[in-house]
Parts: structure tokens; sequence; C-alpha cells
């Protein structure tokens, strides 16, 4: 297929600010071009792609970023900035769309959802976030309802968030194991990573921590800084140590000396890429049983689950996740968790779509 992905209008890819949609990205990349498809990678200026990703063309479009939907009430309306960057990603898409068999959009936003039965090239959606705003739900919904198999998502607890008419395709999610290195040899500290934003609930994780006497590595982009400091006041001096942003190579290697991963959605998480990723590096992983990661972590193998928001549990949680072995986080994220399994699981669901293409319009 010849593929046209089009980013998230949030953030260059490599900024951090897209999120796990990121990681997603390039892994989605990486895995269908070795399966032989051509694509091309439609993004914010700035983005750059790792090397693996290098027989992709990137196109880019400059423009003013989104607001997240995540951080706006659930009632706000759609909201479209001047000079957007969404707009101008779709205003290429539809230019250039008479060049491919599929559009693939991976961002979490109202337009290109309510484009779907407008493109002459079929448009699919791999859906990012759970339920966050009325808005995106009425389209979610309607999109399912008129082209149901135009939609993925990560995980049945994240589909769950939306009225479907049809079983959702499920496609999990795939990361180049090869760049995550197994550590046998942590050392006596505890790890958290995400973007940090109250949806991911640091203060419980930092809490957490600071009962088990461990200090808590923090790696992540500072999205509210007010809530940093907020959560950082919430907890004895030196429980927790700020790392910022990690690029892959050096987030790896961090998780890597962590003897658990602490992982505190407030939300429904769709996926949560960071647990995958420390159980990669042979770290079992203490989390929520909310939202994706409440799927990914396997009791008494690879982690262990705590209800939400229950601090005392997590703390338990905690305790039980320290015991386990560590060979058999990596064993699970290799059998689950890689790139190639899930660019087959996105070629399969593509497939057909391209198929639906009307012909002569190249
Ligand atoms: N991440 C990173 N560097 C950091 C911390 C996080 O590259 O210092 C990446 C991490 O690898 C993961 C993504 O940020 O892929 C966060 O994704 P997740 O699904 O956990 O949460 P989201 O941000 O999508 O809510």
């Amino acid at each position: 297929m010849n593929i046209l992905v089009i980013s998230t209008p949030v953030g260059a890819v490599g900024s951090g600010q897209g999120g796990g949609v990121e990681r997603t990205l390039t892994s989605l990349v990486a895995g269908l071009l070795e399966r032989d498809h051509s694509i091309t990678v439609l993004a914010a200026c700035g983005s750059s792609l790792p090397s693996r990703c290098s027989a992709a063309r990137l196109w880019l479009e400059a423009g003013i970023d989104q607001p997240s939907w995540q951080h706006q009430s659930h009632q706000t309306p759609v909201q479209i900035p001047a000079g957007s960057l969404l707009a101008a990603l779709w205003q290429r898409a539809l230019a250039e769309q008479g060049r491919f068999d599929v559009l693939l959009n991976l961002g979490y936003d109202w337009l290109p959802l309510w484009l779907t039965p407008h493109t002459a090239t079929p448009l699919a959606h791999l859906v990012s976030m759970g339920s966050v705003s009325a808005a995106m739900d009425e389209v979610i919904a309607q999109v399912g309802r008129s082209h149901p198999r135009h939609l993925a998502f990560h995980t049945a607890s994240q589909a769950a968030d939306f009225d479907l008419a049809q079983p959702p395709v499920l496609l999990g999610n795939g990361f180049d194991l090869s760049t995550y290195r197994f550590n046998p040899e942590p050392l006596a500290q505890l790890g958290w990573a995400g973007r940090i934003a109250p949806e991911k609930g640091l203060e419980d994780a930092a809490a957490a921590a600071a009962a088990l006497g461990l200090p808590l590595v923090v790696m992540g982009l500072v999205e509210d800084a007010a809530y940093a400091e907020r959560v950082e006041a919430s907890v004895p001096a030196g429980t927790l140590r700020w790392r910022g942003f990690l690029a892959a190579s050096e987030l790896q290697a961090e998780l890597g000396r962590c003897r658990a991963l602490l992982n505190t959605p407030k939300w429904n998480e769709a996926y949560g890429n960071v647990v995958v990723e420390a159980l990669a590096c042979g770290v079992p992983v203490a989390s929520y049983a909310r939202g994706g990661p409440a799927e990914l972590v396997q009791e008494g193998l690879t982690g262990a689950l705590a209800p939400a928001d229950d601090v005392q549990a997590l703390v338990a949680a905690g305790r039980r996740a320290l015991g386990l072995e560590r060979q058999a986080c990596r064993h699970w994220a290799e059998t689950h968790g890689s790139l190639e399994a899930f660019a087959a699981r996105v070629e399969a669901w593509l497939q057909p779509l391209s198929g639906e293409r009307p012909q002569g319009r190249r």
C-alpha cells in the first residue's frame, strides 16, 4: 500500500508534546516500511523520525497547535485557532490524497473524523485516547455507525468509552524492542514516566514512593508546571528525581535502572506505552487497574495491580512488584509488544480499506 500517515496536530514528532502518539507513529511507520509499504508522514514542522523510518518521506507543515482535548472540560466545543496546524495538515492531506491508497490519521481531533465520509481516498483513524470530550464522542460514534471498519483502538477498555455499532478493531501497540535493553541489575529506585499533567496522577506515585522509602525517578515533559510544583511539595524533599523529557535511548536506559515502574492513570488510559517500555527493559510495573494498563500488567508475573486511586493499595502493589522476576517482564514484552506484530495487525486492518478506493484516480 501507498499510505499517507497524518500525525498529531499537537507538537512536532520527537518533542514529547504528542505523548504516546509519537511512539505509536514511529513504530507503525518502521513496521509498515519493513513490510514493504510505501509511507509518507505528514507532521508539524520540526518533526524528525528515527533511523528505522528513514525510508519514509516526511512532509512538514507549519501552524498553531491544537489545544489538547484532555485539558478542556467535557463540553468544550471544537476549537480551531487562526493559523491552525490542524487545518494546514488536512489541507495538504486532501490536496495530495489522490496519490495514496489510504490515509491514516493518528490525530485525536474532530476535523479528520468528520471528514471520513467526504474523502476520495479511504480515511482510517487509530484513535489515541478514550472519552475526553462530548464533541469527540459524538463524531467517533457517527463514524462508528457510517464507517465502522475505518476506526481502530488500542485496547478494549479504551474502545468501551465510545458508543460503537460493531465490536471494535483493537490493535494494541508495538515497540522497537531492539532499542530497549534488558537490565538485570537495577539501582535502589523506582520510576515513573509520562507527560507531567494531572490525568497522569504523578502525586499518587510520589506518595507511594515516599511510603516505600525509595526515590522516584520522574521522566517526562512538564506540561503543567504548577501541577509539578504541587507534586514536589507533597512529598519529603529528595523523594522525586526530576529527569525532564528524555529521548528514547536515554529513557530506556533510565527505565532499566529502576526496580519497578509506578503507573497511576487518573483517566481511562488508552494503552499505556510506558508500561510496555518498562517491561521491555525488565522492569515490573505496579499500576492502577484502570484503562489499558489493567489489560497489560499480568498480576504476579509482570507486575501488580491496585484498585484505581487507592494509594495504600498501590504501595502494596509496589511491594509485590519489587519481588518479581525481571526476565519474565522482558519475555512478555517480546511476546506481546513488538513493532513487527503491531505492524502486521495495522496492515490487516488497512488492507481491505485500501481496496475501497475508486479505480483510476491515481
Ligand atoms: N516518553 C519519552 N520520554 C520521556 C517520558 C516519556 O519519550 O522522558 C514517551 C514514552 O516513551 C511514551 C510516551 O512518552 O511512549 C507516553 O505515552 P503513554 O502512552 O504512556 O501516555 P500519553 O502521553 O499518550 O498519555
